[in-house]
């Protein structure tokens, strides 16, 4: 019998909702063990409490440790701090992982499979920013500070070479700019040759500058396997790997600390499609199988990742955003049949 492992569930706003329930029902086919706990976040917590991330809920990850969340909206102007940064100061989710694989025709490469990893607490985002007054004008000059300490980017380059091992993968490749930002960059750089070292043999490590590595990932990606970088450079190149493979609507992330795991999708809350029952839910899929290997159930992600295949590759059921024309209900439906 398996065992039951508790976990948050926040199906979120928008298509939320909509793709949470088929990922459930095809985790439920698939028998995974999550006992999931409901919570609210996002539009759909301000409509039940008044915050878009309730004390319910984070009390809920706090005890569950593991969470799978719908994409959420951050509402604009309202002077809401972005749900998800807060996730990750209060959870201190230091690593943010990104898988991009191709799964089907459409994207602009075959065979492309890189893991990105992204420093999730430092860099430009701690956004110490401000302005300086010259003559009449207060914000004449923009002033922003970045923070890399020596002992978070030694964490997280420990963290890509851990999860090079793991996974299989021979080459990490650490990202930068310390040409320029000496200090910064510099930092992180170091700290990429020294831990590398400890890997000799096992796992290979070498670096690029990030302007260079954003050209080398259009024209020759099959050269990178694990990548490690700072937050700012994270998350322009993760979107772009995600692009190599067919767009956000198939990338999943997890965000990942000491304690706590939270796995979404890449994508955010489609305000434009809710409700009309044709988002894709890969992207959440993708990220459950993620949270599936986390606890160990790799079989079963497996078991989900070849039921994706089947259906994209040989029934051709696809939804609207990957040029087919299946509901999300039909896809799940196609999937479970598949699994
Ligand atoms: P978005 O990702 O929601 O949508 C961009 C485009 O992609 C839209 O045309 C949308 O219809 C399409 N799309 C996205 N996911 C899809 C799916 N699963 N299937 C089919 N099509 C899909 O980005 P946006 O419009 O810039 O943001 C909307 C809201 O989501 C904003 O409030 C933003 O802050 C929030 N957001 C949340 C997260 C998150 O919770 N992790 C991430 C990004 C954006």
């Amino acid at each position: 019998m398996t065992t039951t492992i508790p976990a948050t569930l926040i199906p979120g706003d928008g298509i939320g909702p909509e793709i949470t329930e088929a990922v459930v029902q095809i985790l439920d086919a698939v028998q995974a063990p999550f006992a999931w706990d409901r919570q609210y976040g996002g539009l759909a917590g301000i409509d039940h409490g008044g915050e878009p991330m309730p004390q319910a809920t984070l009390d809920s990850i706090r005890r569950t440790k593991l969470a799978l969340k719908g994409p959420l909206t951050t509402p604009v102007g309202g002077g809401f701090r972005s749900v998800n940064v807060r996730l990750r100061e209060t959870f201190g989710l230091y690593a943010n992982v990104r898988p991009a694989k191709t799964l089907t025709g459409g994207g602009r490469y075959e065979d492309i499979d890189i893991v990105l990893i992204r420093e999730n607490l430092e860099g430009l985002y701690v956004a110490f920013e401000h302005f300086i007054a010259v003559g009449d004008d207060p914000e004449a000059v923009a002033i922003s500070q970045g923070v890399n300490t020596k002992a978070e980017c030694r964490r997280i380059v420990r963290y890509a070479f851990d999860y090079a091992l793991a996974n299989g993968r021979k080459k990490v490749t650490v990202v930068h700019k310390a040409n320029v930002l000496k200090a910064l960059t510099g930092i992180f750089l170091t700290a990429g040759k020294e831990i590398a070292k400890e890997y000799e043999g096992r796992v290979a490590m070498d670096d690029r500058i990030v302007d260079a590595c954003a050209m080398q990932l259009v024209m020759k990606p099959e050269q990178f396997d694990v990548i490690v970088t700072t937050n700012l450079f994270g998350d322009i190149l993760s979107d772009q790997i995600a692009g190599l493979v067919g767009g956000l609507g198939m990338a999943p992330g997890a965000n990942i600390g000491p304690d706590v795991a939270i796995f979404e999708a890449v994508h955010g809350s489609a305000p434009d499609i809710a409700g009309k029952g044709i988002a894709n839910p890969l992207a959440l899929l993708l990220a459950s199988c993620l949270m599936l290997e986390h606890v160990g159930e790799g079989q079963k992600a497996k078991a989900v990742r070849d039921a994706v295949d089947a259906v994209l590759n040989t029934d051709k059921i696809k939804t609207g955003d990957l040029g087919g024309s299946a509901s999300t209900k039909d896809f799940a439906a196609a999937i479970i049949k598949r699994l």
